[in-house]
């Protein structure tokens, strides 16, 4: 067999299913069609932490409470950013009183603890910038904010540190059983294994295995506001009723993010308005950007009805999956583990290496770090404050970035209020240097999607 364990995907799931199996003695590989792994998150840089009182399931909040507390302790040791941040999930009527009071009933059966159920009064000691009438609140001191990118990429790093080979750009076209495993083929290569770990969207018509549908309940309409923005909540806000749900949460960089999960067909004056109905003084020019995604709430399954022949499958989109990650990664590790019987590396190395973000160091920092590499006093997005350093650490690190949006992601350059209009074409000639390319082979994030087209004149740079 070429490997023990082909895990399908490198998304969050997978990323982080690489990471738990690589502290055992296998011999691991996934396998990913983009350029770059975890490339499908969402586009907004921060996700909520959940803590298990939200979601009507009983295993999804418990998938979500384990990963709550597996994330807090990953943010510290990973340096990923971060924030622990309350939420209040505030009652406007009655209706919602009544949603509330079920919510924190059977949170408290749940036995989910840091919660309590208020008067609407305190919502206003705790958000003196709530512009609605509040009945009750459902205050939670278990929730947070953090970049779900750089979860996935932590995972990633440390999997490819301690010998797990991703093949980047390769999809999976076929899955085969054989005699004692599978054989994959991609669009390149054919590989055996012992074990599938799929992680993405795709069945491959596996023989006895029946797969699930995942659908889109609606949209996520994302306001991004101003960090110049005085009025917003210092804690994360949700308002819920029946048909949709609005929230307001801090984000790791320090902006501000209003979203509206929906089922309606909104544009963005109506968004805009239904937002400003719950804070005070918001007005058109604190919105930075506005995004829309679709919005899934499955049921996540780790599918192990035929891990006796050695096929796992993860099947479902969920809007609290970042959350539920860590947990996901664990459980499948211990199934792989029971099933191939293995054991744990005597030399697994759980470090990250090091990343400096010359906008977070002190100016003595700063000075230190220019004398050992010149190239972070070159600052090449001047609204992130990102140096030419940085971006050229991105792209050596393991896994290290080959797109403009891995560079954005990885570094946060290109991401400030110009939209990379003054550093789009310094971080191009940047990737095309230290990846020996071409200018015109540099893509924003996938095959599809070049940036310079042609050579209109014979020069060799920008
Ligand atoms: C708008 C939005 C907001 C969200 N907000 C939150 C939040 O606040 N909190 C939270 O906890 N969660 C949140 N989530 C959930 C979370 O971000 C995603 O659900 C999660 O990233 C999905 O990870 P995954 O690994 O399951 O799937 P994916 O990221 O889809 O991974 C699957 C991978 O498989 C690859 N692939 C597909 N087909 C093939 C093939 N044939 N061969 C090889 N590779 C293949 C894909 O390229 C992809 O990289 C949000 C999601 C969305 C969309």
């Amino acid at each position: 067999m070429d490997y023990d364990v082909l895990i399908l995907g490198g998304g969050l799931i997978g990323c982080a299913v690489a990471y738990e199996l690589s502290k055992y003695s296998l011999n691991i590989a996934l396998i990913e069609k983009d350029y770059d792994i975890v490339d499908d998150v969402a586009l907004v840089n921060s996700a909520i932490i959940y803590d298990g009182v939200q979601c009507d399931n009983n295993i999804m909040s418990k998938l979500e409470v384990m990963g709550n507390e597996i994330i807090n302790n990953l943010s510290s040791k990973f340096n990923i950013p971060c924030k622990k941040q309350a939420s209040l999930l505030i009652a406007k009527n009655e209706e919602e009183e009544k949603i509330l009071e079920d919510m924190y009933n059977r949170a408290i059966k749940r036995g989910i603890s840091n919660i309590a159920l208020l008067d609407g009064k305190y919502a206003y000691e705790l958000e003196p910038n709530l512009n609605v009438k509040v009945n009750k609140v459902l205050y939670s001191q278990n929730t947070g904010v953090i970049c779900p990118y750089e979860v996935g990429i932590a995972y990633g790093e440390i999997a490819f540190d301690n010998g797990v080979a991703f093949k980047l750009e390769e999809k999976v076209e076929d899955i085969k059983k054989i005699n004692r495993g599978y054989k994959v083929e991609t669009n390149k290569n054919k590989f055996t294994c012992r074990m599938v770990i799929n992680t993405t969207p795709e069945d491959y018509n596996i023989d006895g295995f029946k797969e699930n549908i995942c659908e889109r309940v609606g949209e996520i309409k994302y306001f991004i506001i101003e960090k110049s923005f005085k009025g917003h909540f210092s804690n994360m806000v949700f308002s819920y009723n029946k048909d949709e749900s609005i929230y307001m949460c801090p984000t790791v960089q320090g902006n501000y993010i209003a979203a509206i999960k929906t089922k309606e067909n909104l544009n963005y004056e109506e968004g805009y308005k239904k937002i400003n109905s719950l804070i005070d003084g918001l007005r058109p020019q604190d919105i930075n950007s506005f995004y829309e995604e679709p919005f899934y709430d499955d049921t996540i399954v780790i599918d192990d009805s035929l891990v006796h022949k050695g096929y796992i499958k993860v099947t479902g989109k969920n809007y609290a999956e970042v959350t539920m990650t860590p947990s996901i990664g664990k459980i499948i590790c211990e199934t792989v583990v029971s099933n191939l019987n293995c054991k744990l590396k005597s030399d697994f190395n759980d470090k990250r290496r090091e990343i400096y973000k010359f906008s977070e160091l002190s100016n003595e920092e700063r000075q230190k770090i220019i004398s050992l590499d010149k190239r972070y006093g070159k600052i090449v997005c001047t609204c992130s404050m990102v140096t030419e350093g940085e971006i050229v650490d991105a792209i050596r690190r393991p896994l290290g970035a080959r797109t403009v949006e891995g560079i954005r992601r990885r570094t946060g350059a290109g991401s400030g209020s110009c939209r990379g209009a003054h550093c789009m074409n310094k971080i191009v000639s940047i990737l095309a240097r230290e990846t020996n390319k071409n200018l015109t082979d540099i893509v924003k994030d996938s095959k599809n999607s070049k940036i310079l087209l042609n050579r209109i004149k014979e020069f060799d740079d920008m």
